[in-house]
């Protein structure tokens, strides 16, 4: 599927409005620059806009792409 990536939306947003954030900084997994934000995937530190950023370049498809937003987004959220 040599044009598969052409489904895909240039960008994604989360919404991490009811995620959790640490008072202390902590390295984020994926750029290590100091992060508040922990991902609600993994409880991991991460900036909203890395993983907004991993999400587009890992998703497969269409539905891969679904899957990881929902996954990266925490409980709750609208
Ligand atoms: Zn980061």
């Amino acid at each position: 599927m040599p044009n598969a990536t052409s489904l895909l939306p240039a960008r994604v947003v989360l919404d991490w409005r009811k995620g959790q954030v640490s008072d202390q900084p902590a390295p984020c997994v994926l750029c290590g620059r100091p992060a508040l934000c922990r991902s609600p995937a993994k409880d991991l530190p991460c900036h909203k806009s890395c993983a907004e950023a991993w999400i587009t370049g890992h998703a497969r498809t269409p539905d891969h792409l679904a899957r990881l937003i929902a996954a990266h987004t925490p409980k709750g959220a609208a």
